[in-house]
């Protein structure tokens, strides 16, 4: 008898599955900015899994560094217990990041995911304010479960919810409503009769990861940091996609100056793709009891390993923002390159540092690009409600070479597109 090839996903796996939809390839080994499939297939990796990997894959001194670990029977598993691990990241954290950047804040270990730390921040807002409403911007996108997408606008994500999402105010983001002063709208919103009560906070992201790469300014956030002063409410940024170094300071907000009063940071914080998240709260708004919010894997000791390796690798100097400032220099000039050559995409550049991608109008553009990159060996997503950029997300450490080789891809799968149409 003979047996017919089954694809096991399709039929073990649920249907909810969704990124090996676009990339059907059984992905077998990774390193640095490639990824291998089953069948031996090089593909270059300009996703870096959605922000988790902005070292690449199984970046080498991580991976000696947790190889390691395992080999000394280190505890991978302790809930918020205190560990060798833990105690490393918390000093190595506080010496190269917080210290050097006059920062001071407590560190908040949530649940291992995005969502986590931003439903961690959210109800320390209100908990420390005694107020319901969080305010949150058009396009914004901050997790998956109810808390986080009460605060994100993409209506697909938020029907999913299947309850009313409340307690969350939605105002525009900067360019949201072209040349007009979104501050201005939400300044009015919060003044006596605008209708928007006082909020416990406002959760920001610097730029929109997947909501299609709006970029704030610096001006902007300076002025959405003066409205939460002088409403007093709390400022939450949300570093969870544009932290670690993807916009190339470590917080995505360092050129603007601000103060957020709590940060949220998770995908590259472990550096190789261990789950893990963080809280950073302002030490006087720690009002939690113990075990207020709780969690059992709060305390990966496999992420705490790699998460101070990577501190030590690539947090110690600014030798990897000024690499990231020079990579994102260059795929500008490509992308400008391709927008000139190719009227028809309509296109304009979207996004800062390596968190930056091609915007096209034209419907099913930007996923026909996307698709045609994957063709010819090159994982690119899409972002924003409509698909309607292409997000260039290359590892931070991505050799010059293969940086150059990823975006002559992309013209092609561009040109290839636009002449489809
Ligand atoms: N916040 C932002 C800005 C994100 O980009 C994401 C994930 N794309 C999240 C929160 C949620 O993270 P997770 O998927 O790990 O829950």
């Amino acid at each position: 008898m003979v047996t017919m090839p089954v694809d096991v996903f399709a039929e073990l796996e649920s249907n909810v599955r969704s990124y090996c939809r676009a990339w059907p390839a059984v992905w077998s080994r990774a390193r640095g900015a490639r990824l291998e499939d089953e069948d031996g297939r090089e593909y270059l990796d300009f996703f870096s899994g959605a922000g988790a990997l902005n070292y690449g894959h199984n970046p080498p001194p991580l991976k000696r560094a947790l190889i390691s670990y395992l080999e000394d029977d280190g505890v991978l598993h302790a809930l918020d217990m205190s560990t060798r691990a833990k105690r490393e990241f918390l000093l190595r954290f506080d010496e190269l990041i917080l210290r050097p950047r006059g920062m001071s804040y407590k560190l908040q270990f949530t649940g291992p995911t995005g969502a986590n730390t931003v439903e961690a921040a959210l109800k320390l807002a209100r908990k420390a304010t005694g107020r319901e409403t969080v305010i949150a911007f058009s396009n914004a996108f901050h997790g998956m479960t109810l808390g986080a997408l009460a605060v994100s606008a993409n209506p697909n994500k938020r029907r999913s919810a299947g309850v009313p999402l409340n307690h969350a105010a939605t105002v525009p983001y900067e360019g949201q409503i072209g040349e007009a002063d979104s501050l201005a709208v939400l300044e009015s919103m919060l003044s006596p009769g605008g209708g928007l009560n006082r909020a416990a906070a406002v959760i920001v992201e610097t730029v929109q990861g997947e909501g299609g790469l709006h970029a704030a300014s610096a001006s902007w956030l300076r002025g959405l940091e003066a409205i939460c002063r002088a409403h007093d409410m709390l400022l939450i940024a949300d570093d969870v996609q544009a932290g670690c170094g993807r916009t190339g300071t470590f917080f995505s907000f360092e050129p603007a100056g601000i103060e957020p009063d709590i940060i949220c940071l998770s995908k590259s914080i472990s550096g190789i793709g261990q789950p893990m998240a963080l809280a950073l709260v302002r030490p006087d708004l720690d009002l939690w009891a113990p075990g207020e919010h709780n969690g059992t894997f709060r305390g990966n000791n496999a992420a705490f390993v790699t998460a101070a390796a990577a501190l030590r690798e690539w947090w110690a100097d600014d030798g990897l923002s000024r690499e990231v400032a020079r990579k994102s220099a260059i795929v500008e000039e490509a992308l400008g390159g391709i927008i000139a050559g190719e009227e028809r995409l309509r296109g304009s550049i979207r996004g800062r540092g390596l968190l930056i991608g091609l915007h096209s109008p034209v419907e099913g553009m930007a996923e026909r690009i996307a698709a045609g990159a994957y063709e010819r060996g090159l994982l690119v997503e899409t972002s924003g409600a409509e698909s309607d950029v292409v997000k260039l997300m290359p590892p931070l450490t991505i050799e010059d070479g293969e940086l150059a080789e990823g975006l002559r891809i992309l013209g092609e799968a561009a040109s290839a597109a636009a002449a489809a149409g």
